[in-house]
């Protein structure tokens, strides 16, 4: 999965949670516009129900108004007798503005004006309103009963002016015909006297025309406010009005507001909590930043220690290891998690000791805060030194749950102890060896004049016999004196190339036929061969090729190993089954070690059939001055081994069977392949 930077993850989350806001606003803003909505339905049904009961409170007064007129009919039989009668209902019915008794030609016969506004008539004359009040008749003649004029407009004195309606009323007196009853009602007076001024509080009542023009208003609304209305038609007989019902937008009483300003309040607080959410979650987040950044530094740490770490429960179970003990023990830590007494990594044979350590410590006492040694065993077998610091580990409660251990693999620092041992050693050696080296190129120097002598001396004794001194005597001794001149020059030889080896100077090389080295140094060989009772077997490969190498240094060489397997196989001990000690020196030619090279080389062999080496001598065989024997030097193998590594060979050695031991040295050939 491809990695999203830190600041895409970021951005992202901040898109979502703009998302998420602005969802949860959107749905908020909804939900206030839905309950408004409903507010305002409610509100309107409220007012078109309201609207319904004043219509019909209009008309049940018409009626009832109607039901006073007749009354009035009934009880006045003449024009004299009907204005005092009627006066009582024009008192009793505000909105009634004149009372007109006609006859059947609409003739006044008697007529009465409201005492409230008596001079309706004074700015213009009753005659002019006769058409509406000749409407209103013909309407009422033809449905037999009250019938309505249309509104009109009447003015009055001062520019003053009033809306008013006919009502014609058929008068029947004995089944006959007897003129008409005409009522001029005030529009507005309608609306004052026959709705309740309860049912009208807070709210506009008006008289309008079918295009919404406002014939007459009643009440009163605060200016400036957004108003809402209704329309209701109100059907009279002969005439139809539309009554218009205002009230403010915003409805009277808190109520209505409740359930808005509860939504607006669950809004806020919902945006509240969000905000509230997005602060937690935000502290949260760097909490957890910072927590995963101690937890990777403290991996870190854990993972570049090379000291390891082991942390044990109160019953010696092991609860927790980091790499760098893993490592040293060779084991993985699922391995080692949960293991108990005895640990893996304790060596068997102490696991008793450790196991009383471990009760110790479990006891409750404290080790020595610098620690202590002990041994632990890899997953290979291998043991190694460790240094271990414990401590307590305390939880956050105080108790103690267990021991945290520190170990330090101490392998390295005996290692480098052991080297720095060994160097002072060595250097105590080569201190030796170097005196060595002196005395050696001082007896040397000093040997050489008495060789010379000898070889000269020699040399002239042969001369003096002279070669035709014939007789049996005379060869022998010619022979004897000429080995003793072989003699001296070889020890001439050997001290200068000891005085050379010394000296490390670069040494003189030169190809050697691999006999020709056994044959210089046979003579010596069986002198000490014949010494002792030991056969030599001397065996070159018919194949071998010259060495090629410092002639004397080697012939030293085979001397040195030769003398050493003849020294281990002293009179009288067991030797080999045929009963004869035998020493046996081989050479034969070996393939070299590289593929690619096509270098030869030459292995010699110088095999006894002694007592051999133990492994504890194996280890000290080629340290300078090592020796078992009273009158060893201890240089010789030291020696040996230092002139065929310069050589480019090597030296080793091993078990021969059924006993004794084999010496083994490589040279290079003087040809290649
Ligand atoms: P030295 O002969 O003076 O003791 P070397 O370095 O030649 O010194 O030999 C060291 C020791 O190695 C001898 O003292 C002897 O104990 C042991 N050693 C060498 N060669 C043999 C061998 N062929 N068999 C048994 N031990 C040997």
């Amino acid at each position: 999965m491809a990695s999203v930077p830190w600041f895409g993850r970021l951005s992202r989350r901040w898109l979502l949670w703009g998302l998420t806001c602005l969802l949860v606003m959107a749905l908020l803003a909804v939900l206030v516009f839905l309950v408004r909505e409903y507010e305002e339905t409610q509100t309107l049904t409220r007012l078109e129900r309201s609207a319904a009961s004043m219509s019909m409170d209009v008309r049940t007064g018409l009626t009832r108004s109607v039901q006073n007129l007749l009354a009035l009919h009934s009880l006045a039989p003449t024009p004299s007798s009907w204005p005092g009668l009627a006066a009582d209902i024009l008192a009793s019915q505000r909105e009634i503005m004149h009372l007109e008794w006609r006859d059947r030609d609409l003739n006044p016969l008697a007529t009465r004006p409201t005492p409230y506004l008596p001079d309706v008539y004074a700015y213009r004359p009753r005659r002019d309103a006769l058409p509406d009040v000749i409407q209103a008749c013909l309407n009422a003649d033809r449905i037999s009963g009250p019938a309505y004029s249309n509104s009109y407009f009447w003015p009055l004195a001062q520019g003053q002016g009033i809306e008013l309606m006919e009502m014609c009323l058929p008068l029947n007196r004995d089944g006959q015909a007897d003129g008409y009853l005409i009522a001029t009602y005030a529009m507005a007076g309608l609306l004052t006297e026959l709705i309740p001024a309860e049912v009208r509080r807070g709210q506009r009542v008006a008289w309008t025309e079918p295009d919404g023009t406002r014939l007459t208003i009643v009440g009163d609304l605060p200016t400036g406010l957004p108003v809402m209305h209704v329309n209701q038609l109100v059907d009279l007989p002969g005439a139809t009005y539309i009554l218009r019902l205002e009230q403010p937008r915003i409805a009277d009483g808190w109520l209505p507001h409740v359930l808005t300003v509860a939504v607006a309040v669950l809004a806020l607080s919902l945006l509240g909590v969000l905000a509230l959410l997005a602060r937690d979650l935000r502290l949260r987040q760097l909490a957890e930043q910072k927590l995963a950044e101690a937890l990777a530094f403290r991996k870190a740490m854990e993972d570049s220690l090379v000291t390891g770490l082991r942390a044990r429960d109160m019953e010696g179970r092991i609860t927790y290891v980091n790499p760098a003990f893993c490592q040293m023990v060779g084991l993985s830590a699922e391995q080692l998690l949960g293991t108990s007494v005895p640990a893996p990594y304790w060596p068997p044979e102490q696991i008793e000791e450790y196991r009383q350590r471990l009760a110790v410590r479990l006891a409750g006492r404290l080790l020595p805060r610098e620690g202590f040694e002990s041994e632990f065993m890899r997953s290979d077998g291998t043991r190694f030194p460790v240094l271990i610091i414990e401590a307590p580990l305390i939880n956050a409660q105080g108790t103690q749950t267990g021991w945290m251990s520190a170990i330090l693999d101490l392998s390295e620092q005996r290692r480098s102890e052991e080297m720095s041992r060994a160097s002072q050693e060595r250097l105590q050696a080569t201190a030796r060896l170097a005196m060595a080296g002196e005395m050696a190129s001082l007896i040397s120097h000093e040997l050489n004049q008495p060789l010379a002598a000898i070889a000269s001396y020699a040399t002239g004794v042969l001369n003096l016999i002279g070669p035709n001194q014939a007789g049996a005597d005379t060869t022998e001794l010619r022979t004897a004196i000429q080995r003793i001149l072989e003699q001296a020059e070889r020890a001439g030889r050997v001290i200068r190339s000891v005085g050379d080896l010394v000296r490390r100077r670069e040494r003189e090389r030169e190809a050697v036929p691999v006999a020709a080295l056994f044959d210089a140094i046979l003579p010596l060989l069986q002198l000490q061969a014949r010494k002792l009772g030991i056969a030599l077997d001397i065996r070159v490969a018919d194949d071998c090729p010259p060495v090629w190498c410092d002639r004397t240094m080697v012939e030293q060489v085979l001397l040195n190993l030769a003398r050493n397997g003849m020294q281990a196989m002293p009179p009288g001990e067991p030797s080999t089954p045929s009963g004869r000690r035998r020493l046996r020196l081989s050479a034969q030619p070996v393939r070299s070690a590289s593929a690619h090279s096509t270098q030869r080389w030459v292995e010699f062999a110088v095999a006894d059939h002694g007592r051999g080496i133990s492994a504890e001598d194996a280890e000290r065989l080629f340290t300078p001055f090592f020796t078992t024997k009273p009158e060893g030097m201890g240089l010789g193998l030291n020696l040996c081994r230092t002139v065929v590594e310069q050589h480019g060979g090597g030296l080793r050695f091993e078990p021969q069977q059924p006993c004794g031991t084999v010496f083994r040295f490589t040279l290079p050939a003087a040809d290649t392949l």
